[in-house]
């Protein structure tokens, strides 16, 4: 059984995606199940309805689960095998205070010390805290385990010191929900982030106390650095998902790009379904994987290519496919579903208000001075463009038999006539070829060149 485990804590991070998509992979290449499983134990961070987003979030990218847990739902087996480990001695009852600790904290650090937990400190306070944690004992012994990515990892013995198995509100801690429900579900491959290296041994020293032998593999995913090859963090805008859909990347662009980085595939361009015959955990780079949004963007180009034009009419709130089609044009200067609807939007727009707005905007960029440029030719052209419209049915006309009557009829020539021409067509000064827009825009001339 593989796993997905998310926190409803706050927005799905890009990595937790990259991470739900592999375990998916794997789930399917082996065909066992997956397990969606809502790691709700952090009672303060939880959001409400964010575990319907996550859910929401996964399905638009394509990945289903066959079964859901909220661990919250187990915390009475979690009490249960905390005692029972209580019972033969591996776990005990911690009654520190926060200030104790903190105390014991800050002299290891004058010392220069690691802070590690000493048992002996367990019922110093006993008398005046009736609230204890429960601790499992540290390890005695070394941990090692093998991961798939980053090879053999070891722990010392002092390296995993006395932790915290349940809070003194009787609620599980993050490692020993997870280690417990991981043994419930039969889950023997684990693939998460390498925020949780750490944790690993603490959880198979769980399994180890519970008796419980059943070989685990693990995969730790490099973390994802930003542009400036820093960690990328929540303030960086590709590490919301959320972010990237509302920016117009497709969904399988972004699957597309996440099994992509950091990794050896046959190929750049494929789908989530294509991944399952060849995807390779164990091809997975060690080194932190970059962010690229160059390579992003070429990829939703790509899948962009791959839509059909009707589909693709729809993304962009339109219903006629010759929109699709139109859109697959400006392909070439656009990579997003934003900037595609930009486009047919300015398409579209009445040009007389476009001049008005971009003159009262004012603004410095050189495509609203070049259009302002030419203001008056726009306003002339309109009128000789309409007139064309009400005498003739331009739905069948080449577009050079269009230009020229134009340019007859309103004497305007070279760039006078073209920038004005292509800005009542297009809302903009440049852009693809007029020669190849225009079999699509001569199906709708009234609606373009609207006053
Ligand atoms: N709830 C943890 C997280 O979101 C899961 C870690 C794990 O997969 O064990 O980071």
């Amino acid at each position: 059984m593989l796993r997905f485990a998310p926190s409803p804590t706050g927005d799905m991070h890009t990595g937790n995606l990259r991470a739900a998509i592999f375990n998916y992979i794997l789930a399917k290449q082996k065909n066992e199940k997956f397990l969606l499983r809502i790691e709700d134990t952090d009672t303060a961070r939880n959001i409400e309805g964010k575990d319907k987003e996550i859910m929401f979030l996964l399905n638009l990218f394509g990945i289903t689960w066959d079964n859901l847990v909220y661990q919250s739902d187990n915390f009475p087996r979690h009490r249960q095998l905390a005692e029972y480990l209580i019972s033969k001695g591996d776990a005990f009852y911690c009654y520190c205070t926060k200030e104790f600790l903190e105390q014991k904290r800050e002299e290891a650090k004058e010392r220069r010390e690691a802070f590690r937990y000493d048992d002996s400190w367990a019922e110093l306070e006993k008398a005046s805290n009736p609230k204890p944690v429960v601790r499992l004992r540290g390890s005695k012994e070394e941990i090692k385990f093998v991961d798939c990515i980053k090879g053999e990892i070891q722990f010392a013995p002092n390296e995993v010191d006395s932790f915290v198995i349940l809070k003194e509100d009787g609620i599980p801690t993050y490692n020993f929900a997870c280690a417990v429900d991981d043994m419930l579900y039969d889950v023997d491959f684990i693939v998460r982030g390498e925020d949780h290296v750490s944790n690993t041994p603490k959880q198979m020293l769980i399994h180890k106390d519970l008796n419980y032998n059943k070989e685990m593999k693990f995969a730790h995913l490099p973390i994802l650095l930003n542009d400036e090859g820093k960690k990328m963090s929540k303030r960086d805008n590709a590490s919301s998902v959320q972010w990237l859909l509302d920016s117009g990347f497709l969904p399988q662009a972004i699957v597309n790009y996440l099994i992509l980085m950091g990794n050896k595939t046959p190929c750049e361009v494929f789908t989530l379904q294509d991944s399952l015959e060849w995807f390779d955990i164990c091809k997975i780079a060690k080194a932190p994987a970059h962010f690229d949004m160059d390579k992003l963007k070429f990829l939703n180009r790509e899948h962009f290519k791959r839509i059909n034009e009707q589909d693709l009419a729809v993304l962009l709130g339109y219903k006629d496919a010759s929109i699709g089609a139109l859109a697959k044009i400006y392909l070439q200067e656009a990579s997003t579903l934003n900037e595609i609807r930009e486009k047919i939007d300015k398409i579209f727009a009445n040009k007389t208000l476009l001049l008005n707005q971009i003159q009262e905007s004012a603004q410095s960029e050189i495509q609203s001075n070049e259009i302002l440029e030419f203001k008056a030719e726009i306003i002339d052209l309109q009128k000789v463009i309409l007139g064309m419209l009400e005498s003739q049915d331009w739905a069948k006309s080449e577009f050079n038999t269009f230009k020229e009557s134009a340019m007859q009829i309103s004497a305007l020539k070279g760039k006078k006539f073209f920038k004005p021409l292509r800005f009542l067509l297009t809302g903009f000064v440049n852009g693809p070829e007029l020669s190849d827009l225009f079999p699509i825009l001569r199906l709708f001339l009234k609606d373009i060149v609207r006053s």
